[in-house]
């Protein structure tokens, strides 16, 4: 038992790659339309073409964080310029002293100081040098260790595809004083593989984990009328820094809006589904909106926040939402709303948690919270808990581990013979994440199912969970005949 708790430890996280903080930090700055954007979607392979580099400059930029490999060597990229929102116009110290610029180049491990080798020297380069040159965030020298030493900074002189030209307009960047200037294109790539070369010499090597590529999450907040959808929201909406996007290829009334936190971008989808919601009529036309545009906004979702009203209980309305969430195969978090209107003692808080689980069955493996749209209470603990329940929606468990779980569960509890026949259960292998999905092979079927009683599939369930968790997340289960 503890030598798996101690195998689970160990295994390769899931979460992706630039949320583990232990990864080096690569920090881009420099003056605005230099190009950062485009070195920093060089170094992050978010290249594609020039499609999502704007041509406006000054535009604020909603992803200042990705992933860079190179050689074997991991790291995460940050492109300070997506942070600093002003450009550097008038006293170029006050600005550049953002608090976020500031943060992420005090984390990173090395500098790129990035410059347009097509305008040249520009007097902004210059004081950003100067500033660099004092600020340099220093670490202590790997020999002596009361010893400390600024972190190494290379100059990217960034536009010099020019094989003739290139080099020379480099050369003016000498006069920056951090050495060599290296020549780079970002538009085209040529350079900035020197330039990673020199990157990982400064960088422990963090071996490849298993990660989901597509680190962003998205969350529809779902529920009846009334229990506090668009509360929530604004909640949500007043704490972080907020981007709203029109939904590509959906109707143009599904808005919906971007948080991002600690590098994460959480996309809450149709959120105008929820504003729009206070117009709609009462009646049996409001329940079909209701349900319809609810169960487009799960299938859009990895995570759902169903909310309940704990003061009006759980209907049916909640139930049918919360069969969708599982049937849709997505992650979900049960959040009891107007906890703030409910007279407690002291036993108020184990009998509601008894009730939900008991009437909201389908969704026996996922969190609760009590929360309070109203005053805020809790509201700051829930984008944690979706990182939790978004971690184990996307978890992949060692063929191994999971053959071991099932022999043990089957050495406890065979399953019962039905009519002279028991169903026999070979192995397991795990098809696919998001939600996690097992495919078991056994003896025989009749008419396409395991010879397995709902009861038993729900014990396996739960061994399963008792053994690797899963908290937050479906898992579906499937039955093959062994041939
Ligand atoms: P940032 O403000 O420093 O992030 O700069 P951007 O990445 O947004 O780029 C500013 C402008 O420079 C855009 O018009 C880009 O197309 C252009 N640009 C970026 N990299 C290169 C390059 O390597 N060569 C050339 N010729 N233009 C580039
Ligand atoms: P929606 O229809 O699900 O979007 O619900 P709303 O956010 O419009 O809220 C419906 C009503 O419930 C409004 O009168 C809110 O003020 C109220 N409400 C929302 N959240 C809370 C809460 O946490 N506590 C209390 N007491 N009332 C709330």
């Amino acid at each position: 038992e503890s030598t798996r708790q101690q195998r689970l430890r160990t295994m390769p996280a899931t979460i992706p790659r630039e949320r583990q903080t232990s990864l080096p930090l690569v920090a881009i700055i420099g003056r605005p339309n230099v190009g950062k954007s485009t070195v920093f979607n060089r170094l992050t392979g978010r290249y594609k073409g020039g499609a999502i580099v704007d041509d406006e400059p000054g535009i604020t930029r909603d992803r200042s964080y990705g992933r860079g490999s190179w050689n074997g060597y991991n790291f995460r990229v940050v492109d300070t310029g997506g942070l600093l929102l002003d450009d550097l116009e008038g006293d170029p110290f006050r600005s550049l002293i953002r608090d976020q610029c500031v943060q992420a180049m005090s984390e990173a491990d090395v500098i790129l100081l990035v410059t347009d080798g097509q305008a040249g020297l520009h007097p902004q380069d210059v004081a950003l040098a100067e500033y660099l040159r004092k600020a340099l965030p220093r670490r202590p020298t790997p020999a002596r260790s009361n010893e400390t030493k600024p972190i190494p900074l290379y100059v990217c002189v960034n536009k010099c595809e020019s094989p003739t030209k290139g080099i020379t307009q480099a050369q003016e960047f000498w006069s920056l004083g951090f050495g060599e200037p290296h020549p780079v294109s970002g538009i085209q790539g040529t350079g900035v593989g020197d330039v990673l070369d020199k990157v990982v010499t400064h960088i422990p090597w963090v071996p490849d984990v298993e990660v989901e590529d597509d680190e962003e999450v998205n969350i529809a907040i779902i529920g009846r009328p009334n229990v506090g959808k668009s509360s929530l929201l604004n909640r949500l909406l007043g704490e972080q820094r907020v981007i709203v996007s029109d939904v590509p290829g959906t109707t143009r009334d599904a808005i919906d809006v971007e948080l991002e936190r600690q590098g994460r971008v959480y996309r809450l989808v149709d959120t105008a589904g929820i504003r729009r919601r206070s117009r709609v009529l009462a009646g049996q036309d409001s329940e079909f909106y209701m349900v319809n545009r609810a169960e487009r906004a799960i299938e859009r979702s990895d995570v759902c926040l169903l909310l309940i009203d704990v003061v009006q209980g759980i209907a049916d309305q909640d139930l049918k939402l919360a069969e969708k969430i599982v049937e849709a195969g997505k992650a979900c978090l049960v959040l009891c709303n107007k906890w703030d209107a409910v007279d407690k003692d002291d036993k108020t808080y184990d009998k509601a948690v008894d009730y939900i689980r008991t009437v909201l069955y389908p969704l026996r493996w996922s969190a609760i919270e009590f929360i309070s749209a109203k005053t805020g209470q809790r509201v700051a603990r829930i984008l944690d808990m979706v990182d939790e329940a978004v971690e184990q929606h996307r978890r992949r468990i060692p063929t191994s581990l999971l053959n071991e779980v099932l022999r043990e569960t089957v050495g406890i509890n065979p399953p019962p013979v039905v009519g002279g026949r028991q169903a026999k259960l070979y192995y397991i292998h795990q098809a696919s994440t998001r939600p996690p999905t097992f495919i078991v092979f056994c003896n025989q079927l009749s008419s396409g199912q395991a010879l397995l009683s709902d009861s038993y599939k729900r014990y396996l369930d739960r061994k399963f969970r008792e053994a690797l968790g899963f908290k937050g997340t479906p898992i579906r289960w499937i039955f093959r005949e062994k041939r």
